[in-house]
């Protein structure tokens, strides 16, 4: 019996015993380092004339046994010599790096105490690689039987995984190697059989290791109809055998490795319904290929709808990461920004390690750098979209621009040179979609701001007197209907087109963006605000006794410059809209949010201003009161927001028509 090496032996016991809970894992381990020994032996084959190989004839066998509680991997690589079998597999990563590794991480080994938090212990062995004593975590014994390239002896390693291995004279017909793992028993959390059947195996072979460059081949048991016997009466019926037939569960080529123009739409379709469980094709590809300083080749999709649970707490958005064909990470968050999360794929680099773990992923300066790039991809290909194929890009919006808009507002606005000209919004004008972009274009010359309205619905905004007041005056308005688009303006602030280019030492044109109902709109002449500031004055009286009235609910009353129909409206000063207040106050935690700076804005020009007058001057303070609070009651709901109290306002109005 030789011994393991003391820090080996510790590793071992953790990687056992450990609280890693992906065991699964092993079985890609134990295929990628089957894959390398058979890329050693072909490229040997290529540089060495002595050795003659069939690139056709290399390959990789998975097999199990049942009854014997067994799981092999085999492979007709390179092989190892004797004194392979005792370097390569004797130490724990024999390799320098790993005890500069280990000394990083003493505080990680100090935690191998089971009763020790177990986060350390994960991080090591992410570290350090899981590698083939990752067999250990599924296996209570792993033999390997191997026979090195050009030589005629074989041998077999066998350990326990505890004190240490055994080296002895084996039998193997031709080079290369099986790995045994002798499955553990079962316990209440762990079903070690599930790793000795079929379709656990194709499983893992297909989620782990499914684009590995070599065949992986299993013996697989199926099932066909005997043929017909001649004489076979009318009641016959068909009966089955089974036969078993070996089978490549892998898919091999990697379809992100080729160019894009050798892929057909239907080879990207399929693979990314299987890949991503989708039953819908695409709405868009996208691939890349980067070589420099850091090669990698990436693939991503755009879904033609958003998955079910997109919208809840527990969607993951991620990219899959592959090193080498082989997969390291289902969903790496790090690859895509929170504002891209609807994108789909994978991204494939030789120039990460393996052993990436979580923890290293998050300081990893070519995940951010390969991170930087993808999205400026997806930025690209939303943006040719957006002007070559626009009804794809509307359906791509419908599914995802709140995403985009969400994205604006929870950066602060910093990500609008990302996402603010792939915004689009209702025009009141044009009725239909446009972009920010396409408002600026379509603005009358003397135009100096981008006007919005928010609500509930297109069309109840549509008719607001102060939406048809800006419309009457030649300017389009965005009808913004969604929860988040006025965070998201707000997010913006300003917007300068994309499209206009300034002059050299120019700043180019800022857009404000100016909700209708907000102050201050710039539309309206010196003249006419002087006009209404006189009558504001000259009604103060009969204001104060309206503001009376409403009891608190409006700062000030005044004479509205942006009325025609309509006897009242109500407007905000400030940054919190009517809306705005009526969606902070349904969040929960509520108490400390803002309110609205609410003005109630009348109409002079109207009727009813001339009835308020009378019956104020008259000292009707009864009336006076009940009809402020008619119209306060009907602008509300003009915007289509909730009054206080409906019943009170029913009986007003029914008293009046009495
Ligand atoms: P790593 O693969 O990260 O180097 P492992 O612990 O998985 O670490 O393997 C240690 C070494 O054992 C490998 O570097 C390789 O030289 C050798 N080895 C493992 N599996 C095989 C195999 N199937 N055929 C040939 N050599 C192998």
């Amino acid at each position: 019996m030789r011994k393991f090496k003391t820090e080996s032996k510790k590793l071992l016991d953790l990687m056992i015993n450990s609280i890693y809970t992906n065991r699964e894992i092993f079985l890609r381990e134990l295929i990628s380092n089957a894959s390398d020994a058979v890329d050693k032996l072909y490229f040997r084959s290529l540089v060495d004339e002595d050795v003659q190989i069939n690139r056709a004839d290399l390959a990789i066998t998975v097999a199990f046994d049942k009854d014997a509680r067994t799981v092999t991997v085999s492979d007709n690589g390179i092989g190892m010599s004797k004194d392979d079998l005792d370097k390569n597999l004797g130490t724990i990563a024999h390799s320098d790096s790993f005890e500069f590794k280990a000394d990083q991480n003493k505080e990680g080994l100090a935690a191998a105490d089971p009763d020790d938090t177990p986060v350390a212990d994960v991080d090591i062995i992410g570290q350090f690689g899981v590698g083939f004593y990752s067999a250990f975590m599924v296996g209570k014994k792993v033999k390997v039987i191997s026979r090195a390239y050009g030589s005629d002896e074989a041998w077999a390693w066998e350990s326990d995984g505890i004190e240490g291995y055994t080296l002895s004279p084996a039998e193997r017909s031709e080079h290369g190697t099986d790995v045994i793992v002798s499955l553990k028993d079962n316990t209440d959390e762990e079903r070690y059989d599930t790793f000795a059947t079929e379709s656990g195996l194709r499983q893992l072979i297909k989620r782990y290791s499914n684009y590995v460059r070599y065949p992986i081949q299993m013996e697989v048991t199926k099932t066909r109809t005997l043929p017909k016997p001649d004489d076979a009466g009318d009641d016959y019926k068909p009966e089955y055998e089974e036969y078993t037939e070996i089978e490549t569960i892998n898919s091999m080529i990697p379809i992100w490795k080729r160019r894009k123009s050798d892929v057909t739409d239907e080879e990207y379709n399929e693979f990314y319904k299987t890949d991503f469980h989708d039953f819908e094709d695409p709405l868009d590809v996208m691939s890349l290929h980067a070589e420099g300083t850091l090669n990698y080749d990436a693939l991503m999709f755009v879904p033609s709808h958003a998955p079910y649970d997109m919208w809840s707490k527990d969607y993951k958005k991620g990219l899959a990461l592959y090193s080498s064909s082989v997969l390291i990470m289902e969903k790496c968050e790090e690859l895509v920004p929170d504002y891209f999360n609807f994108v789909r794929g994978i991204v494939d680099s030789a120039d990460l390690t393996l052993n990436i773990s979580r923890e290293t992923l998050q300081h990893n300066s070519q995940l951010r750098a390969i991170a930087r790039r993808l999205e400026k991809k997806i930025k690209q290909n939303l943006a040719s979209l957006r002007d070559d194929e626009r009804e794809k890009y509307e359906s791509f919006f419908s599914e995802f621009g709140r995403t985009l808009k969400y994205g604006l507002y929870a950066s602060y606005g910093m990500a609008r040179e990302t996402l603010a000209d792939l915004l689009m919004f209702y025009s009141a004008k044009q009725q239909k979609m446009i972009t920010l972009d396409e408002y600026i274009a379509d603005a009358p010359a003397d135009a100096e701001a981008i006007y919005f309205a928010a609500g509930d619905s297109k069309e109840r905004l549509a008719q607001m007197p102060i939406v048809t007041t800006v419309l009457a005056k030649g300017y389009d308005v965005l009808l913004c209907d969604e929860n988040v688009d006025e965070f998201c303006m707000m997010a913006l602030g300003q917007y300068a087109s994309t499209r206009e280019v300034a002059l050299e030492g120019e700043e180019p044109k800022q857009w404000p963006l100016k909700n209708v109902g907000g102050e201050d709109l710039g539309l309206t002449t010196e003249a006419e605000k002087e006009k209404a500031e006189e009558t504001t004055k000259e009604n103060a009286e009969l204001f104060d006794a309206m503001k009376e009235a409403l009891d608190g609910k409006v700062e000030k009353v005044v004479v509205s410059t942006r009325l025609t129909d309509s006897p009242v409206v109500l407007t905000t000063e400030g940054a919190v809209s009517l809306q705005m207040a009526q969606m902070l106050k349904s969040q929960p935690g509520s108490e400390e949010a803002p309110s609205a700076h609410v003005v109630l804005e009348v109409n002079a020009e109207h009727p009813i201003f001339e009835t308020m007058k009378s019956a104020h001057a008259a000292g009707e303070t009864d009336k006076v009161n009940e009809y402020t609070q008619i119209l306060y009651d009907q602008a509300l709901l003009v915007e289509g927001l909730p009054i206080d109290n409906p019943l009170a306002f029913a009986q007003k109005v029914t008293s009046l028509m009495k």
